[in-house]
């Protein structure tokens, strides 16, 4: 439901956006001497456990997620799956305290109460939760309702995030989602009546028409209801959806990336001035109200994704699970392995992974986090890189660290693949 909630499904997220910059990318060097020098990962301490709920009530057509439309039959099996992976998982890891729990999907309140309960149980037998976990769940103001809040806040659920995407109903229509801007709106008061303390709206900008004004009309919407969280996303072109399948066709166009450059950079002048600073490129929150999950992608912090299509970060390897809903759930009902890809990673790997989403990050690449991580300073690997990116105007080099500049930050994924070493 919400494009960077999710464990990153490829070796490293994307950004909003990715206009490109002139540098070009460098050839590959000679094997560098700080390679050997390279701390191993050290064993963690505690983790995030992610779980992916692969269904939804309709598929939206910008959507290329791995969920499914779904009419029930597979939702017995996969809760019954997804327990037996925790549990099994639980025992590898030495019952690890988690810190954070993250349900994502999809649309993980379109299970039954007691089915999300009985995967809350699992995870937490599996991986006794930390002392004030963050618990979130996703869900769809579609299918909510007060008893529906009533009953995730009985199981321990404390943070809400609703995709939203929009307060426009033609907008909300364009995106095929399956509720109206009241609805959105009355469903986050319920969460609100409930008892729900912390909750995040996902929103979707620069849509074909959108203009800059319009979409600021809805944030100024959005910030009204006073959520502790924001995340914004602009909608990008996805291969295999209805949108990418139109656009081909030449029935749809979506703006270009100087178009959604403006739409980032109004975007985080207006939410900064209203008290929502952005912490990391999409992610807006009140202070201390940021994601505490979503901060261990960014800060590579060890998380094991469950679930069908879920991805993993542990001790220098990411892996990941068979994507099909109907082979994962046999393939856990015979003993068999639902690892799909299964990688571990080179010291060039783990440290440009640190950059690329350490950069995300508004206070950016620590040169202290970095040193005790890999046992390096940053100037040992990048020393003869980020002069140039400095000297561009698109990253801040300092005691503390390394951080984009606004510039920086509106073409992040072009200036962070300045920092791949393979
Ligand atoms: S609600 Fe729509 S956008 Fe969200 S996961 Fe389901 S299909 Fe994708």
């Amino acid at each position: 439901m919400n494009p960077h909630a999710l464990p990153p499904r490829d070796p490293v997220p994307v950004s909003h956006t990715s206009p490109s910059v002139a540098r070009p990318l460098r050839a590959a060097a000679p094997r560098p001497d700080w390679i050997d020098r390279c701390r191993p990962p050290a064993p963690p301490v505690d983790l995030g456990v992610y779980v992916h709920v692969p269904f939804c009530i309709s598929k939206c057509p910008y959507c290329a997620f791995n969920t499914i439309a779904s009419d029930g039959r597979l939702h017995e099996g996969y809760v019954r799956a997804v327990c037996r992976e925790l549990r099994e998982a639980g025992e590898a890891c030495g019952r690890l305290p988690a810190a954070t729990v993250f349900f994502g999907g999809g649309t993980p309140t379109f299970l039954r109460t007691t089915e999300l309960e009985a995967i809350l149980d699992a995870v937490r037998s599996a991986f006794p939760l930390a002392p004030g976990a963050e618990i979130t769940v996703e869900a769809n103001p579609g299918t909510a309702d007060a008893e529906l809040f009533a009953d995730l806040r009985r199981l321990g659920i404390n943070r809400l995030s609703m995709g939203v995407q929009s307060l426009d109903p033609a907008e909300l229509r364009f995106l095929g989602r399956a509720h109206g801007a009241e609805e959105a709106v009355r469903a986050y008061r319920m969460a609100r009546a409930a008892g729900f303390d912390n909750v995040n709206l996902d929103f979707m900008f620069a849509l074909p028409g959108q203009s800059v004004e319009k979409w600021l009309r809805t944030l100024g919407e959005a910030v009204a209801l006073a959520p502790e969280h924001l995340s914004a996303y602009c909608l990008t072109l996805e291969e295999g959806t209805d949108f990418w399948k139109a656009v081909r066709a030449g029935r749809l166009a979506l703006p270009d990336p100087e178009v959604q450059a403006d739409f980032i950079d109004a975007t985080v002048d207006f939410l900064e001035a209203r008290g929502y600073p952005a912490y990391e490129v999409s992610n807006y929150s009140l202070p201390g109200r940021e994601c505490r999950h979503n901060l261990r992608y960014w800060s590579l912090d060890p998380y094991l994704g469950f679930g069908p299509g879920a991805h993993s970060f542990w001790q220098g390897r990411r892996f990941s699970i068979v994507g099909s809903i109907p082979e994962y759930i046999e393939r856990i009902d015979a003993g068999r392995r639902v690892r799909a890809l299964d990688e571990e990673l080179s010291p060039e790997q783990r440290v440009f992974e640190a950059i690329y989403v350490g950069l995300r990050k508004r206070v950016g690449v620590d040169r202290g986090d970095f040193g005790r991580r890999f046992g390096l300073a940053l100037d040992d690997v990048y020393g003869d890189r980020i002069p140039a990116l400095v000297a561009d105007g698109l990253v801040v080099s300092d005691d503390r660290g390394i951080r984009l500049t606004r510039r920086g930050l509106l073409v992040a994924d072009a200036v962070t693949g300045q920092f791949c070493l393979t």
